[in-house]
């Protein structure tokens, strides 16, 4: 390592808090700086190439050296740096942005309105729906229900609707009204017995429940992700979002589809609500609307919920929210021209057409002794590392064999997120058929070398 990375990286750990990292063992080891980008590739800064395997955060789709999106920003940058939309004021990028994701995304949704992260975009969903309710003169109608293991986001009320523990001890979460339903993992929350039809049917069946028990009249919306990704990369059950909307409906209860990762052609369809036939309320989307080369998120919502909100809007003489970045001109202008070169290099239909061969490389991981679980859709996946197959038995604690995977994939040239046990793929959408290749070899020779390394560790 050089004199200038070994300073860099002790500068890291004596002035930085990393967010989503144990502290003292990062102390320990210090970080992975990564220096730059070519393709579906990064290198470190001792010039060392991985695949990214994971597209940053699952967000860089047109891969990490497109000159395209760094002239939109300079151009961008160089006419109208700065403006914002709030009491009217508007600039041509957020509202060609708002006019094409009106085109690209699913009827009904008619509006936009814009954030920086998928967080604050959940939280103005919150927001926007009490808002509306409080209007309507329903202010009873306040609750939301949301799934174990589903991520919305980390803020003070997407956080509450995430439905993961880790982000909800000792953060005082949730601080919202949240029901969080049973997680739609058939593999490790079917029961006993139970068919995967009888497993969506028990979902079904609890959901009903909730609403029976809490009463339709409170509640406000349900939101989820199509596919839930970072809870593991868990597909739905047959007949499960089908089965949701018809309950939500029947209730008068909207629908709020999280298409921060499924969104753009993740999943081989351009929304992931396509994937599983149903028809939201609203759209979350971020991430791959920019390639994540500038922070945006955008709320796609129906005219109804629209109307509701300018009515209340009139009344009150104002809509008392948005943030300084609301629309950002250089953000907006870079999502303007990644979403063309989504188009124009057709990558939503390169993740249809690579489905299956993703897919089959993820899934012939299934007869490895440590994979309980091989699973995924479109252009995402993961292997659930379990400590004995037969019984699904997980590791003890959970996440240190997730952990020693990481290292070794990082030996061999490949970035996967671990979460807990489970090893998450989710390449850049301009991967080619030898890409998804060299992955697959890459994950073989790691998932090769990880019985033993586990062993040397004590780990089983
Ligand atoms: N929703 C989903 C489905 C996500 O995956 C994420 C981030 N991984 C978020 C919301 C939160 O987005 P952000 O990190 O930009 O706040």
């Amino acid at each position: 390592m050089s004199a200038l990375s070994n300073s860099l990286a002790a500068t890291d750990i004596a002035s930085t808090m990393h967010p989503y990292t144990n502290l003292r063992q990062h102390e320990a080891t210090g970080p992975l700086i990564i220096a730059r980008g070519d393709g579906v590739r990064v290198y470190d800064d001792r010039g060392k190439e991985y695949i990214e395997g994971l597209a940053g955060l699952w967000s860089v789709a047109v891969g990490f050296s497109e000159k395209r999106l760094a002239d939109a920003a300079y151009k961008q940058m160089l006419q109208l740096p700065y403006y914002h939309t709030f009491s009217s004021k508007s600039h041509e990028p957020s509202i060609r942005l708002a006019e094409k994701l009106v085109e690209m995304t699913p009827e009904p949704l008619t509006r936009a309105f814009f954030t920086s992260s998928g967080s604050e975009a959940n939280d103005t969903i919150v927001k926007m729906i009490w808002f509306m309710n409080n209007g309507l003169g329903r202010p009873q109608k306040k609750k939301f229900i949301s799934r174990v293991k589903g991520y919305h986001g980390i803020t003070v009320a997407s956080g509450s609707l995430t439905g993961l523990p880790g982000n909800h001890r000792d953060f005082d979460l949730p601080a919202i009204p949240v029901h969080h339903l049973t997680c739609p993992h058939f593999y490790r929350f079917g029961q006993e017995g139970e068919d995967e039809a009888a497993f969506t049917a028990r979902l079904l069946a609890e959901l009903e429940a909730v609403i029976e028990a809490e009463g339709a009249d409170t509640i406000a919306a349900f939101i989820g992700e199509p596919l839930m990704a970072a809870g593991g990369v868990l597909p739905p059950p047959a007949g499960y979002w089908e089965g949701v909307e018809r309950i939500c409906r029947a209730n008068d209860i909207l629908i709020i589809s999280d298409e921060v990762i499924c969104g753009f052609g993740r999943l081989g369809t351009p929304f992931g609500c396509q994937k599983y036939n149903f028809t939201p309320d609203i759209i979350t989307l971020s991430k791959q609307i920019t390639s994540s080369y500038m922070p945006l998120a955008a709320v796609m919502f129906s005219e109804p919920i629209y109307q509701a909100i300018a009515d209340n809007s009139a009344k009150l003489n104002n809509f008392g929210h948005g943030f300084t970045a609301s629309g950002h001109p250089v953000a907006t202008a870079v999502a303007l021209e990644n979403l063309a070169i989504i188009e124009e290099k057709d990558l939503m239909g390169n993740a249809a057409r690579l489905e299956e061969k993703f897919q089959a490389g993820i899934r012939s991981f299934a007869d490895h002794p440590l994979v309980g679980e091989a699973r995924g859709a479109g252009l995402i996946g993961a292997l659930e590392l379990v400590a004995d197959k037969a019984t699904k038995r997980p590791f003890d604690p959970v996440g240190r064999a997730g952990a020693v995977a990481n290292r070794i994939g990082h030996e061999e040239g490949l970035i996967f997120r671990s979460i807990g046990d489970q090893l998450a793929l989710c390449p850049p959408m301009i991967v080619t058929e030898d890409d998804v290749a060299e992955i697959m070899a890459r994950l073989g020779r790691t998932m090769d070398r990880l019985p033993a390394a586990l062993a040397a560790e004590g780990i089983a």
